[in-house]
């Protein structure tokens, strides 16, 4: 007889069914990519359900990002009863979810607001304001985030400073972070960092909430375990307890994060700090075919910091992984796109990785320009587009007024008249006073000549507060019609404004797909910038490596693999550095499950300079015969056949174009496939492909 449990069991190999089999008490998966390892997650989380009596309602599952958390509650819908129930979600949603019920007992407002990026740099530009300081931002964030990802205060981090950071001086820098928090505080505000450490200290100082949350968390799962940083590796010890009902599943070689203070001890000391844990390897790549897999094995052999893996495919043969090597960065997006073209729809199988968000724009426009449909996954998200950032500031400071950030945002967007000179007038009644400043508007409207827009504003904050608390839609709707900002949109950004009237648009169906309007915001303030609301069907993703982690695609492009770039120069100087853009190259290859294409350009733009580059040193490592050179154009793309170039000519710089026959004593007959310089690459018949060099090698003309 068929059974749901046995069900779960048979689409999963030996090693993977030891896994899910596991029950109680510490477990690790440690695996290559493309192993299952998410798979198996699945599994064991159904499992569960189905075969050994847990609840739904007891178990927790950790995922790097929120996408991949809803994929994960989709799959676990489609497989078994009560899914609904589960908790699935990023250390971060979960963390929020936790300060959400017992906030109140580590000091939050319940209607605190979480500050993304901008919002915490905004509200540093105003302490160093208001302590009159001149600092550049940008580096007092970054300290801010390294000691709150790493759980220490930022003070401590100072002797790891020069004397000087920032343009401060140790005494005023302390100063800044000191106001900085305090700001915070008194607009009731958490700035990302600060999410897990709150939910942090009430677990570790609330027992009964602790005790509570374990309840909802007896067992729990953490996917991409390899990238917990030391907040994240101490609030999963609390919660797993002493039964340590933990599952962590992970992949050292895909350790990409240790500039956000993640650490890859984490997951190599895991049977240390839990002492009897299982140890659960799979050895077998369901995702890639055997020329890609073989290609990242001996990429990330070369790395010194690792464990050694087996990884074997599934999937034999496969089509080789092409290089293209193009002139500049403009031929290599050009490459992309007509490649892409060629190969077809559907679009959405395809992804572009490269390292840094700035290569983006020359692909977009490449693919753009031909008619093909693309998407930018992270950089500059949806959510942090001024439109949609307007209409966001204006839901936050209806459920907290205090959130001083935002009502300089919203005070006079759409323009109603509140021009700079008041709005310093308020500040000042504010500090005076010792008011937030929304109190101080109050104030102002009372005793300032010219109240009347102050009152405006005033009137539709009240509107607006009171339908904070009913759906997310309907508040926007109404905020829209009130403000008249679509005709405001219109006025100010009159090239573009079609564009960002889809966005609100976009916002609106987010919306809807939400609860309350507290609830919709904290979403939002979680997927920020790693992701966008909308329908992926049909286009090309380009994203950075770093935001492909757990993903794949049956094409994938990886571009940019030259030196400065991938490696990139901002890591050489340490063995450490190196090995994790190692690792980051290696991520991107395994999320190619059929056809991967790598490219570099010979020359590229770096800080407004053209600069001749070097394909990357990681390109050299892999043996020749693991990837071939492709030039589409130089081969078959010729119009009319080029006349055969003399003997006399045969072994010169730019004899041939691509496409001749040529014959070499050893190797026989050969077609050229691409030249540059000295060099040629040609495919000889029965043998492959050889890279030569036309003064040495005794290539003729045929
Ligand atoms: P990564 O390290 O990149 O996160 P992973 O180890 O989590 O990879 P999965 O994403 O779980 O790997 O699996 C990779 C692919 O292989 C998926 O398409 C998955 O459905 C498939 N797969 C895994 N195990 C099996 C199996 N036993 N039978 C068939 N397909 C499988
Ligand atoms: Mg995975």
């Amino acid at each position: 007889s068929s059974h749901p449990g046995d069900e779960l069991l048979r689409s999963l190999n030996e090693a993977q069914r030891q896994a899910v089999l596991h029950f109680e008490g510490p477990a690790l998966v440690v695996a290559g990519a493309g192993s299952g390892k998410t798979r198996t997650v699945v599994h064991r989380v159904a499992y569960l359900i189905a075969k050994r009596g847990v609840f739904p309602s007891e178990i927790l599952a950790v995922t790097f990002t929120n996408k991949a958390a809803e994929e994960m509650k989709e799959r676990l819908k489609r497989m078994v009863k009560g899914a609904g129930e589960l908790w699935v979600s990023t250390f971060h949603s979960a963390a929020l979810r936790i300060l959400r019920v017992y906030g109140e007992r580590v000091g939050l407002k319940p209607g605190f607001v979480v500050y993304d990026e901008d919002d915490q740099t905004a509200l540093i530009k105003e302490v160093l304001k208001e302590l009159g300081l001149a600092a550049r931002p940008g580096p007092i964030k970054a300290l801010l985030d390294r000691a709150k990802n790493r759980g220490e205060a930022p003070e401590s981090l100072l002797l790891e400073l020069p004397d000087y950071y920032a343009g401060l001086s140790r005494g005023r820098l302390l100063d800044v972070l000191k106001r900085y928090e305090e700001a915070l505080k008194a607009q009731g505000a958490l700035d990302f960092g600060d999410i897990l450490l709150y939910a942090l200290r009430l677990l570790e100082e609330d027992p009964e909430v602790l005790k509570r949350v374990r309840r909802r968390a007896r067992f729990i799962h953490v996917d991409e375990y390899q990238d917990t940083n030391p907040v994240q590796y101490r609030f999963t010890r609390l919660l797993a307890g002493e039964e340590a009902n933990l599952m962590a599943v992970g992949d050292p070689d895909q350790g990409i994060y240790s500039f956000r203070a993640a650490d890859i001890k984490n997951i190599l000391e895991f049977t240390r700090d839990f002492p009897g844990a299982k140890v659960y390897r799979l050895e077998e790549n369901y995702r890639s075919t055997e020329a890609i897999l073989r290609f990242a094995n001996a990429l990330i052999v070369n790395n010194a910091l690792r464990l050694e893996k087996t990884l074997r495919p599934v999937k034999p043969g496969g089509e080789p992984v092409r290089l293209y090597r193009a002139r500049d960065a403009r031929d290599e997006a050009r490459f992309v796109a007509e490649e892409i073209l060629r190969l077809g729809p559907p679009f959405d199988w395809v992804a572009v990785l490269y390292r840094t968000n700035a290569q983006s724009r020359l692909l977009e426009q490449a693919l753009a320009s031909r008619g093909v449909p693309a998407r930018v996954v992270g950089g500059v998200g949806f959510f942090e587009r001024a439109e949609v950032k307007d209409l966001l500031a204006y839901a936050r400071l209806s459920l907290n007024p205090l959130d001083g950030v935002s009502l300089k945002r919203v005070l006079n967007t759409p323009p109603r008249g509140i021009g700079t000179a008041t709005v310093e007038k308020v500040e000042a009644l504010a500090r005076e006073k010792g008011l937030p400043l929304f109190e101080a508007l109050r104030v102002a409207a009372e005793v300032l000549p010219r109240p009347a827009p102050l009152r405006h504003f005033l009137a539709l904050m009240e509107e607006l507060q009171e339908l904070a608390f009913g759906p997310a839609e309907g508040f926007f709707r109404h905020l829209l019609e009130a403000t008249d900002y679509p005709a405001y949109l219109r006025e100010a950004y009159p090239e573009d404004y079609e564009d960002r009237l889809e966005n609100v648009e976009e916002l609106l169906r987010a919306a809807k797909e939400a609860e309350g309007l507290m609830e919709f915001l904290d979403k939002v303030a979680l997927t920020a910038r790693a992701e966008e609301p909308g329908e992926p069907a049909g286009k090309v993703a380009l994203m950075t490596l770093h935001n492909a982690k757990g993903l794949e695609f049956p094409v994938v492009f990886v571009v940019g693999v030259e030196e400065g770039l991938l490696p990139h120069r901002s890591s050489l100087s340490t063995l450490e550095g190196l090995e994790e853009e190692r690792r980051l190259f290696y991520v991107g290859v395994t999320r190619a499950q059929e056809r991967l294409y790598l490219s570099y350009a010979e020359e590229r733009e770096v800080y407004g300079r053209t600069e001749a580059t070097r394909p990357s040193r990681f390109l050299e490592e892999v043996e020749g015969g693991l990837y071939e050179e492709y030039d589409p154009y130089r081969a078959s793309a010729r119009v009319s056949p080029s006349p055969a170039p003399s003997e006399a000519r045969a072994s010169k710089p730019g004899a041939y174009r691509g496409g001749e026959k040529v014959i070499h004593p050893r190797f026989g007959q050969g077609t050229v496939v691409a030249a540059m310089g000295d060099e040629v690459t040609v495919h000889f018949e029965g043998v492959g492909l050889k890279r030569l060099s036309l003064k040495y090698a005794d290539l003729r003309p045929v």
